[in-house]
């Protein structure tokens, strides 16, 4: 992936000197600044930080955890000029420029339109059902190390697919009616077998464990902390139950080809949760590529 190549000489430190009193911190931010990617800034514990864009419009409010880091991630389509203030106005302002993201356009053929969209009333009350645990699991949050520790691969497999790119899928009914969707591809497909182990990238606590969502087949939705939650998809097998707590490593259960899928292979995404707000409609995938390549937090 060109992106990540390009990535390894952003991987700098943005930030200013420390003010002169000892109990306010300046604020620094590391990470990956790059659209899709997840920034580590650091400041003065408690407090609130406020992400703009580069016409000092407020984009979203962001809390610095009692370790004084704030985990804030980056929108696909983010502004390619952020400025990050803190809302008590204890330090400077710091400008962050991020890198653009150049993902391609793709048509996907030959899926089964059956699958595309929930058509049947019984499909359409097996995805009604599955948007409201989704929407569930998405709406419960816990504390945990979040990206402190990094993120390991989910699996072992070539990728098949990243992060970004819109796709438009065809396929024809069985009624032999054409049919298509567009949609952007939010996670990252790692090419596996049916059946191949997948295990838990980081820390968590399991909060969505369910063999049979209508589109995303058998599903787990691993909770990190500090909002971010892993999601998998497509699996053959689910090894754990809403409320496990899990560390990197454990077993999560088997990949598949369950759900909206052209193969067997592991979709695994990552949505950043604002925990300041309860709208859940504006919180959003980053690219799992980049947290891979992420330095841990000390
Ligand atoms: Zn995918």
């Amino acid at each position: 992936m060109i992106l990540r190549d390009g990535l390894l000489g952003l991987l700098l430190w943005f930030g200013v000197p420390a003010p002169s009193s000892a109990t306010e911190t300046a604020i620094s931010c590391s990470g990956q600044p790059v659209q899709g990617g997840l920034l580590f800034c650091t400041a003065t514990p408690g407090g609130t930080l406020v992400v703009s864009g580069s016409k000092g419009e407020a984009l979203r409010e962001v809390p610095v955890a009692d370790d004084g880091l704030a985990t804030i991630g980056l929108r696909r389509t983010e502004a390619l000029e952020l400025l990050i203030t803190d809302k008590e106005g204890w330090a400077p302002p710091l400008t962050i420029p991020l890198e653009k993201r150049t993902d391609p356009f793709r048509t996907i053929n030959g899926l089964d339109c059956d699958k595309v969209d929930a058509r049947t009333p019984e499909q359409k009350a097996h995805a009604g059902r599955s948007w409201v645990k989704k929407q569930d699991a998405f709406g419960t949050f816990h504390t945990g190390q979040g990206a402190r520790a990094g993120f390991i691969r989910p699996s072992d497999g070539p990728p098949s697919s990243p992060f970004g790119p819109a796709r438009k899928y065809v396929g024809v009914g069985k009624d032999g009616k054409p049919c298509e969707s567009t949609s952007v591809h939010r996670g990252y497909d790692i090419a596996i077998p049916v059946g191949t182990d997948i295990v838990a990238p980081a820390g968590g606590t399991v909060t969505l464990g369910d063999p049979d969502l209508y589109y995303e087949g058998g599903t787990v939705f691993l909770d990190h902390g500090d909002g971010l939650v892993s999601v998998f998809l497509h699996m053959s097998e689910i090894g754990v139950s809403a409320g496990d707590i899990v560390q990197a490593g454990d077993r999560l259960g088997a990949s598949g080809n369950t759900g909206r899928t052209s193969g067997p292979h592991l979709h695994w995404a990552v949505k950043w949760r604002n925990t300041l707000s309860d709208d859940r409609g504006k919180d959003f995938y980053i690219d799992p590529a980049l947290l891979l390549d992420l330095e841990p937090h000390q």
